[in-house]
This record gives structure tokens, sequence and C-alpha cells, in this order.
């Protein structure tokens, strides 16, 4: 069967009538976008004879993808968050908004509620025998490369089996494990004494991997840490660090890996004064750049959906 029906009238009429296009009610950009996403797919099961066998295939996938709860990793892995990233930076070039410390995606993993600290936070609570003390310490600056006081930076990353607190199958860390907030002060210096995260995969059994399969495509992740730095004056950044040597930077299921987000990791010695559980240590310094608003205004905020707790 090789039929085209798409360009009829009554598939357009069909269409139409589907996203409600023809009525005043409703949410007129709702109604767009609903009507050019069933345009498309309809046009691609025309063109690519999909089967019917093939379509409840892709509706029961999307039925596993909402009780697995990975609509958003999946963005991650089909490059859609990277897709916005890529649009931000264009859009910040067409504005002649240049410099900055590079955006990289948030991933779906931020749980609002970390305490929050001056200057310094420790944010190993749990043990984790498998992982060694890791600083992450840097400083933010604004446009004009002077340090910037009451910024908030926070970071979350995963623990030595590639798990994150909060959504940890193993029930093994409390929800702030490994995550952080720190305000600035004048010096715009930030430190966090933390572990040593590792990579991570996509639940083995999930939606998400089920497709990279299908694809012959990983669903691992490169050790790193995430960040949201947020002040008043500035826009608010969203970005991640690589941890140097891991062999998967440049292979990153959700393609989030920057060439200026790979800092050096150094070892060090003296963390026993630090109170960290071992004298041997290793440290990344990570200076952060802001950019300024735009009219005043943050053109960067994205809202979705987050987890929070309270600690
Ligand atoms: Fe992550």
């Amino acid at each position: 069967m090789s039929v085209k029906v798409f360009d009829t009238k009554e598939v357009q009429a069909l269409l139409e009538a589907a996203a409600n296009v023809n009525s005043e009610k409703g949410n007129a950009r709702a109604k767009q976008i609903t009507h050019r996403l069933l345009s498309d797919l309809f046009k691609a099961i025309d063109d690519l004879d999909m089967s019917p066998d093939e379509i409840w295939a892709g509706v029961n996938y999307f039925n596993k993808l909402g009780r697995d709860g990975e609509a958003a990793l999946l963005a991650a892995g089909l490059g859609l968050e990277k897709y916005l990233d890529i649009r931000m930076d264009a859009a910040d070039r067409e504005a002649d908004i240049h410099g900055g410390t590079p955006r990289t995606i948030e991933g779906p993993l931020y749980v609002a509620g970390a305490p929050l600290r001056d200057g310094v936070s420790r944010i190993d609570i749990d043990p984790d025998d498998g992982a060694g003390p890791l600083v992450i310490k840097g400083k933010v600056t604004g446009p004009d490369g002077k340090p910037v006081a009451g910024a908030i930076v926070e970071c979350w990353h995963a623990n030595s089996k590639g798990f994150y607190s909060h959504f940890d199958p193993t029930a093994a860390q409390g929800d702030f494990n490994l995550r952080g907030a720190v305000r600035t002060g004048a010096d715009g210096q930030y430190e966090f004494r933390t572990l040593m995260p590792v990579g991570y995969g996509c639940p083995p059994q999930g939606a998400t991997q089920q497709l990279l399969d299908a694809l012959a495509r990983h669903g691992n992740r490169p050790a790193h840490v995430h960040f949201f730095i947020t002040s008043d004056k500035h826009r608010k950044l969203t970005t991640q660090i690589n941890i140097e040597g891991d062999p998967l930077i440049w292979d990153d299921f959700a393609y989030a890996t920057r060439e200026d987000l790979i800092p050096h990791v150094v070892e060090k010695t003296g963390g026993a004064a630090l109170g960290l559980k071992t004298d041997a240590y290793k440290e990344i310094e990570f200076d952060i750049a802001l950019t300024s608003l735009v009219h005043g205004l943050d053109n960067q905020l994205v809202n979705r959906s987050r987890a929070s707790a309270t600690a």
C-alpha cells in the first residue's frame, strides 16, 4: 500500500477540525501548534507509508513513556533539549550578546529547595564508599569582569553509582545529598565540598532506552555536574561541567558537552583541614561569567516542571 491522501480535502478538513482552527474559542497558540504537529505527523505517515501496526506501536510507546516518567529524559536523548540550546545561542548572536559561560541542557533531575549557604557548602551528606572527595570552586563575574555578589550558585550531581538523590531507586540518599546552593559574597567566590560523580545511564528497562536500543544508540552520559547560577542583575545561567578524562565526554547521549565546559581536575592534598573524608582530594576550578539582562529582562528563563523538596 502506498497511497497518498494527505493533500485531499477530506484530510485537510479533518486536520482543521481536530485542531478546531476555525473556532474563535480556545487557545489560539495551542491550536496553531496542534494543527502544525498533527499535519507534520499525517504527512510523515503518508510519505513513509507507516503501517497501522507502526502507528499503534508508537501510541503504546507514549503510554509506556508516561508510565515510566521519562518524557523529559527522552527529550534530552533525542537532542530536543540540545536543539533549544542551539536556538538560544543563535538568538544571542542575533541580539549581539557575546561572551559568558556557555549554557548547556538542564536535564530532568534538578530538585528545588537545597539549603542555601554563604560562600561554601559541603553537600556530601550520605556516605558513599565508592567516591573520593572533590572540591568545586570558582568566581562568578559579570560582563564587566567584576565579581558578582549575591549570586546564587546551585549544583547537583550523581553519586558513585550514577544515581541522583531524590530519584535514587536504591533509596541510599536523602533528598539533598550532592545538591547544594551557595550565595556569593563581595569576592564572587563559591565553593562546594562534595564527592566525585560518575556518569550514568538511562534506566535499562525504561522507554528511553527501548527507543535508543532500536536506534543502536547507547543511553549513557559522561560524569558531570549541573549548575544554575541566578543573580538579580544578570540572566540566569543553566550549565554543566564534565569531569575531565571521562571516555564518554564527546559521546554523551544527551549532547550536553561543550568545549569550554571541561575544566581541569587537579590533585590536591590538605583535605583533612577542609573536613573532607581523605586528605588527598581532587579540585576543579570553574569560573562562571554571567551575561546582562536584555532590556531589563531575563530572556533565557525556562519554565518547566521541576521537582522540589524541603531540606
Ligand atoms: Fe545529570
